[in-house]
């Protein structure tokens, strides 16, 4: 690695946490830098977890936790970075939504690692410790319209989760006519992505590769999707699901 690439992934790397600075500072706003700029760069670095590796006990192990966000959704984003840096994507201009939605215009690379950042990233906000146990409001009545019952979508959901057959990802998404929809997708993909074959605004994820469930759950799969339901953060789902309807 030469030199300057090395300097140009140090400050890929740190740049996240120069933005979240610069907004903590009120000061530092007279700097003539665009915010969005900054809000563009900072959601390609990984952010701390809400919550302590051990929060989600006893539905998901310490451990798997720490594993998971520490080496595997660590390593999607520093690969990312990598492929940025590479494949020369100014992420002061793209952000990591237009990045998906042009995804087939980079490398297997970009698309890996851009997925694998942004999925885990919602995962991680996708559940907390000893949540409401219901939907409700808006989203509650449109899973209802969409699937009938919470009971059915959560079947759905279940079944996509269950049916994916090797590594990727389950996701409730709201459909470009504003209704609710259940896929999954390969490896790292997401709805969100131009390649894939449902397309979407996610609302809710889960991650489905062994190595989200497999110190507690070995190939139980079934068993941390059922256990999965005693974590999902439906404030956190509505909020998505909010932005989502009104974004169009
Ligand atoms: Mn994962």
């Amino acid at each position: 690695m030469s030199k300057s690439t090395q300097n140009r992934r140090q400050f890929i790397a740190t740049s996240g946490k120069a933005g979240m600075a610069l907004a903590a500072m009120p000061l530092m706003s007279k700097i003539n830098f665009p915010s969005s700029a900054f809000m563009a760069a900072n959601e390609y670095a990984q952010q701390p977890l809400n919550y302590g590796y051990a929060a989600l006990e006893p539905f998901i192990d310490a451990m798997t936790m720490e594993i998971h966000y520490t080496k595997h959704a660590a390593t999607y984003a520093k690969n990312l970075a990598d492929a940025a840096l590479a494949e020369k994507l100014d992420t002061t201009q793209t952000n990591l939504k237009q990045l998906l939605n042009t995804i087939s215009s980079y490398s297997v690379k970009m698309r890996n690692n851009a997925g694998g950042h942004f999925n885990h990233e919602m995962f991680w906000q996708v559940m907390k410790p000893a949540p409401a146990t219901l939907p409700t409001g808006e989203l509650a009545e449109a899973i209802n319209k969409s699937f009938g019952s919470l009971e059915n979508f959560k079947t759905a959901f279940g079944d996509a989760a269950k049916t994916r057959f090797g590594s990727g990802w389950a996701w409730l998404i709201v459909k470009a006519d504003n209704s609710l929809a259940v896929c999954s997708t390969p490896n790292q993909d997401n709805p969100l992505m131009n390649i894939a074959e449902t397309k979407g605004a996610p609302i809710l994820c889960l991650d489905v590769w062994e190595h989200a469930y497999y110190l507690k759950y070995q190939n139980k799969r079934p068993d941390y999707i059922n256990a999965w339901w005693n974590l999902v953060n439906w404030e956190f789902a509505q909020k998505k699901y909010a932005e989502a309807i009104t974004k169009k």
